[in-house]
């Protein structure tokens, strides 16, 4: 069967093992290409129900009751549904706060901890959001640590060459994005830890867009620290509270810069002296968002029905046979790739790069305009990133989506849209 034909993606659909769980997430219409789930998830069908419980039930009859049968422990509970997708531990992962909030909590306890050392080493590839945080820690701390960025000479990935240029005896943190956003390159977790281990500093990785769109393992790279979103490949909804990872033998050690009573030993004893919980839990800050938390419950299930293991294995396939398309037939009108070749250094998203590639954007996600409704991402200066969400995603959504975007290109039928941003790109 010619690789290149509808016949062929259709038939591809019919072989793949996951493909009914397309019909447990709301699809709002037919004519709707759905490539963003790398920026937010799409809903899980029982989402709506499972809330109304939670919200008629937990919160309208129960009220404060609720928090004595299930709201406590319920941060704990999801994340040890969330644990395996990163292989780690029940008990080393909790759901809380933002990425943002995360990265800070956990970073400034290494930086705590890493006394005499005044390195910090991430990369230019990662997500801005990180790099913020990482300069107002430096501030905060007196100026006396030095952030450093590793290169991407090829721009889009950084080789552990380049890593080792950047660290030192004095490193105290190397944080880096497992899966970076725009490229989708895909460190080894493994070998760059243990090459920061043998300097002595601490690592933590970001796994926003690595959590549900590769099988992770935490554990087994003797990784320090971990944060993550939740809203992404995980589909727990709009700012869904992230998740924290912190290794087991690392827990005692480390403290939150963030002391609030529900990281505090006994925080209904209202004891006016802060002490630290033991294990996990020492890294919650305030009161979770229990409705939030909650509407994580139906979208880990859905993950773990299918398996880390198998929705990597389809990710593969589409991701390569979404390349194949897009060199067949989107090169000759002057697109090029800006993701890894690789598939062992590339997570689920594939970008690729056109000078119009804005316009190009507008034009697939309006009604309007070509056949179909397509929703990918516009990541600056030029690039397209095609989210592949195994879960959810078909081989004839990616057929459908390269012949919409050769038809906007081929007929330029982007013109009509004006190239100045919207706030949310
Ligand atoms: C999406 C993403 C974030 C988002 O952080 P929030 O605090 O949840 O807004 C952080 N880091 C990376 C690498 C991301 O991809």
């Amino acid at each position: 069967m010619d690789l290149y034909t509808k016949e062929y993606a259709v038939e591809q659909d019919a072989k793949d093992l996951l493909q009914h769980f397309r019909t447990r997430f709301i699809n709002p219409t037919a004519e709707l290409i759905y490539l963003d789930g790398n920026s937010l998830g799409m809903l899980p069908a029982d989402t709506a129900g499972h809330m109304n419980q939670v919200i008629t039930d937990e919160w309208g009859t129960g009220l404060i009751r609720s928090w004595n049968t299930g709201w406590y422990e319920r941060s704990q509970q999801l994340a040890a549904q969330l644990a395996p997708l990163v292989g780690a531990q029940p008990g080393e992962v909790m759901i809380a706060d933002s990425t943002s909030v995360n990265l800070f909590k956990l970073a400034y306890a290494a930086l705590q901890h890493q006394q005499g050392r005044y390195g910090i080493v991430s990369d230019q590839l990662n997500f801005p959001s990180d790099i913020y945080v990482l300069q107002g820690l430096v501030e905060l701390l007196g100026n006396r640590h030095r952030l450093t960025l590793a290169q991407a000479e090829d721009g889009m990935s950084v080789t552990m060459d380049e890593l080792d240029k950047h660290l030192s005896g004095d490193t105290a943190l190397l944080t880096l994005s497992h899966v970076v956003f725009k490229s989708a390159f895909m460190y080894d977790m493994k070998a760059v830890t243990a090459r920061a281990h043998e300097k002595g500093a601490m690592v933590l990785w970001d796994l926003s867009h690595a959590a549900g769109a590769v099988p992770v393992h935490l554990n087994e790279s003797h990784a320090d620290l971990a944060i993550g979103c939740t809203y992404k490949y995980l589909n727990g909804g709009p700012g869904a509270p992230a998740f924290l990872y912190v290794r087991k033998d690392l827990q005692e050690k480390l403290k939150s810069p963030i002391q609030g009573w529900f990281g505090q030993e006994n925080p209904f004893d209202f004891n006016l002296k802060y002490r630290p919980a033991a294990g996990i839990n020492r890294f919650l800050a305030g009161t979770p968002p229990m409705l939030s938390v909650s509407a994580l419950e139906p979208a880990l299930k859905l993950m773990n029905d299918a398996g880390i293991q198998n929705l990597r294995k389809k990710s593969v396939l589409q991701t390569n046979y979404l390349i194949s398309l897009v060199e067949e037939y989107l090169m000759p009108h002057g697109f090029t790739l800006s993701s890894p070749k690789d598939e062992n250094q590339r997570g689920s998203h594939v970008s690729i790069r056109h000078p119009e590639a804005y316009r190009i954007c507008k034009a697939l996600i309006d009604p309007l305009t070509g056949n179909k409704v397509v929703i990918p991402d516009f990541r600056e200066p030029d690039n397209i990133r095609l989210g592949i969400a195994p879960l959810y995603n078909t081989f004839l959504d990616i057929y459908e989506a390269v012949q919409e975007i050769k038809l906007i290109v081929e007929q330029e039928l982007f013109i009509k849209f004006p190239p100045t941003r919207e706030s949310v790109t």
